[in-house]
């Protein structure tokens, strides 16, 4: 258990990260600034799409200055290590959502997580960013009988609500869910709209963009600590090892990371390593992957999986391999090894699982960690820091945030360049990050099913 979270100096490469931009080690500068007007820290998705946005609202003859801080390389965090799936969930965690906050403010976050495969698509478009993005249907498919029951009792609770974004999925079992998912022995399964793409390129375009427009990128620089007040002009004092930056206002977007430089975040967003990895398909298929996946073996219990235009498959999860070594993910920041129990995990995956696989000689290609910043009520934090003023948080996205960034980054812009309220964003209203989440003393990562007797064995 790190005492406190920074990212490790080193990390294994993925397959995402095996083209590095030339913006990969960049900086602006040559020495830090003294002071500005706003520090972003994290190179990531959340940090990217936040000085993207700030830049984009604001009136071009009064930019701010931005200095992002980065403490690798570009992208280097979870961003550059993902499934890169671009999936709405429109009935899943939405359906726990709604039992616990009520449908209204579930379909909100439902709705929002949609919006971003278009958001994607036109920011895609307008910036000319080469980042292999597709959209098509994504199919859930459920292993479990049980599993199904429970899944489905949440689908049509939230149709019956009035849940919009939950009527474009369709829901299908039996044989007829094996022949329109192609996953063998497929009890039922959800189909709907969702993306997948190259998410380092992804980033790499959005920072050309923002760099364009007058941001100072940093990289290998990491923030060691901030102030605990702003000085009496309200500047809040920014640490790194290459000197300190004075500025008004400060976004982490710093993910698992948070709360080493933001104590209050102790606690509430816990790193969580994960693993993923590309596989290589030398002979095609009889059936050819249009769609992108989701296996779920049982509840808690899945992989995920994208198609790749050059014919290879990156897949996630491998979490029955490991879950039950909670040292071996919970509380971990070490993404410059492989979870031991789980490297094998993915060789002759598609074999097993696929309908029309058996004969492609599919292989492991790369294995890689990664860290996510899960959240001990399954929510992100978004927002306004309680009690700093001028400073905001975008973290927290529980393995789950390439429908969720894009746009919330956009709200916090808003938040900065004009002072708007959270209330008056698109940001959901669950996102908002609140002294009330921070007080609480729940804990839904150890809480869940699939880990009983794990967390029991160490606690
Ligand atoms: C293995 C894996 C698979 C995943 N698959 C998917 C998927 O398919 N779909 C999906 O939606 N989500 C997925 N996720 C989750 C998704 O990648 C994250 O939700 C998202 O990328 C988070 O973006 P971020 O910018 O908040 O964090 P990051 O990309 O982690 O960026 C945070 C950055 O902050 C930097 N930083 C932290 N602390 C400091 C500091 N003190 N000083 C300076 N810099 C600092 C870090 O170095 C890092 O670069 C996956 C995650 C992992 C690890």
């Amino acid at each position: 258990m790190p005492s406190k979270p920074f990212p490790a100096a080193t990390s294994i490469t993925p397959f995402w990260r095996t083209e590095p931009d030339p913006l990969d080690n960049h900086r602006s500068t040559e020495t830090l600034p003294e002071t500005t007007d706003i520090v972003i820290i994290g190179a990531g998705y959340a940090g990217a799409s936040t000085a993207y946005h700030i830049l984009e609202q604001c009136d071009p003859s009064s930019k701010p200055s931005i200095v992002i801080l980065e403490a690798r390389q570009l992208c280097s965090g979870a961003t550059g290590r993902n499934g890169g799936h671009l999936k709405p969930d429109v009935y899943n965690a939405i359906s726990t959502f709604a039992g616990r906050y009520g449908v209204e403010a579930a379909a909100e976050v439902a709705a929002f997580e949609y919006a971003h495969v278009p958001a994607l698509e036109a920011v895609v478009a307008k910036e000319n960013i080469d980042c292999d993005l597709q959209v098509s249907q994504a199919h859930d498919v459920q292993l479990d009988e049980k599993h199904t029951a429970k899944l489905k009792a949440g689908f049509e609770a939230l149709l019956a609500g009035g849940s919009v974004p939950t009527q474009s999925a369709v829901f299908t079992s039996g044989t007829e869910a094996e022949n329109v998912s192609g996953v063998k022995d497929a009890k039922s399964c959800f189909t709907y709209r969702a993306g997948r793409l190259w998410p380092y390129k992804l980033i790499a375009g959005l920072l050309k963009k923002a760099i364009s427009n007058g941001a100072n990128l940093q990289t290998n620089t990491p923030v060691l600590s901030i102030s605990s007040s702003p000085n009496t002009e309200g500047l809040w004092t920014v640490q790194t090892p290459r000197g300190a930056i004075r500025s008004k206002q400060i976004i982490f977007s710093s993910n698992a990371y948070t709360s080493a430089i933001a104590p209050q975040y102790s606690g509430k967003i816990i790193p969580v390593r994960g693993i993923c990895s590309r596989i290589v398909v030398p002979n095609p298929p009889t059936r050819v992957l249009d769609s992108s996946y989701t296996i779920r073996i049982k509840e808690g219990i899945y992989e995920y999986l994208i198609p790749r235009p050059d014919g290879s498959i990156v897949i996630g999860g491998a979490r029955s391999a490991y879950a039950q070594q909670l040292e071996n993910w919970y509380d971990n920041t070490d993404d410059s090894r492989l979870i031991e129990s789980a490297k094998g995990h993915f060789d002759g995956y598609m074999q097993r699982y696929f309908n029309g696989w058996e004969g492609t000689g599919a292989f492991t290609d790369r294995v890689w960690t990664g860290i996510m910043g899960y959240t001990t009520d399954s929510l992100p934090h978004v927002g306004q820091v309680p009690g700093k003023p001028g400073q905001f948080v975008i973290a927290g996205f529980n393995g789950h945030g390439m429908p969720q960034i894009f746009l919330s980054a956009k709200g916090v812009a808003e938040m900065v360049v004009r002072g708007v309220e959270f209330d008056q964003t698109a940001v959901p209203k669950l996102f908002k990050t609140s002294q009330a989440r921070l007080d609480s003393t729940e804990n839904r990562i150890l809480g869940a099913s699939y880990l009983d007797g794990a967390v029991k064995g160490k606690l």
